[in-house]
């Protein structure tokens, strides 16, 4: 069973994700559960607890088609203490939130060195910050996504996934979310079938599909390798549909949240649709 849908907006309540997803004919979707460009949120409140369950159980979405993502001020493998702090406290709280509606995943971007410490250390720093964050919750895997790249953000190859699992204790709750347009952008060609082949057979040997636990589905609007994070619609841009083709017809991708984040929301249905052609 393939899980295919889109970020949906969340705004006025947690519970309209659900609703916005179902009107896309979605059984999928991604959410931010605050404002992604806040530090601070206001606890959710019973209420929206509940109608975000009660919503999720009407309309069929079960916590494995579901992958919220973290806000976008958090950096993990942030090179200041204090800082890194922050961030720490921050997705420990995002955690929180995931817990309390029911979910199982927590989507985020591993980090940034800032050009002040080595990829090493900054990929310690947040094997570190995953483990503390852990422990200090239950039942939500950390769900680690691959960047294109951009500036001194890590997590563009693969061998940095496999370096923060590494040093993660309980692998049982980390996992890896697999962003297509990231993927080209890192440099890792998806355009034809034998590119495909290539580059998950790659995924495979130094990270493993059993980490797997999301995709974003996304064209791209630069060149191969261009380290730019630029997200196009469905066949519109560089990559082209063949990868989502690949994906639709491979066992490997069933079962877990696959989410558009391309440019034009009013036609998610239809590249949903599209999707779901290609695994007939
Ligand atoms: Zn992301
Ligand atoms: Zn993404």
């Amino acid at each position: 069973m393939k899980y295919v849908g889109a970020h949906v907006s969340a705004s006025g309540g947690v519970a309209n994700a659900p609703r916005n997803a179902k009107a896309l004919e979605a059984n999928a979707f991604a959410l931010f559960t605050k404002n992604q460009r806040r530090w601070e949120a206001p606890p959710l409140s019973t209420e929206v607890i509940d109608e975000f369950r009660s919503t999720c159980d009407e309309l069929g979405f079960l916590p494995e088609q579901i992958l919220p993502h973290d806000s976008y001020l958090i950096n993990l493998g942030h090179p200041e203490n204090d800082a890194l702090e922050k961030s720490r406290t921050a997705f420990i709280d995002e955690m929180h939130r995931c817990e309390q509606l029911g979910l199982i995943y927590l989507n985020f971007h591993p980090g940034s060195h800032l050009k002040k410490i080595a990829i090493d250390d900054c990929l310690a720093r947040i094997a570190e910050s995953i483990n503390i964050a852990l422990d200090a919750s239950q039942g939500v895997t950390a769900v680690i996504e691959n960047t294109a790249g951009q500036g001194s953000n890590l997590g563009y190859r693969f061998e940095h996934l496999a370096q923060i699992i590494e040093g993660v204790e309980d692998k049982s709750r980390v996992g890896v979310c697999l962003d297509t347009c990231h993927a080209f952008a890192a440099g890792y060609d998806l355009r034809t079938e034998e590119d495909c082949q290539r580059t998950f057979a790659e995924f495979e040997q130094l990270v493993g599909f059993q980490y797997l636990k999301g995709m974003h589905l996304n064209d791209a609007k630069i060149k191969l390798g261009s380290r730019v994070d630029r997200h196009q619609c469905l066949g519109k841009g560089e990559i082209g549909l063949e990868v989502f083709r690949y994906i639709m017809t491979d066992n490997r991708f069933n079962e877990i949240p696959m989410v558009l984040e391309t440019i034009d929301s009013s036609i998610w249905s239809e590249e949903i649709q599209l999707l779901r052609s290609f695994a007939l």
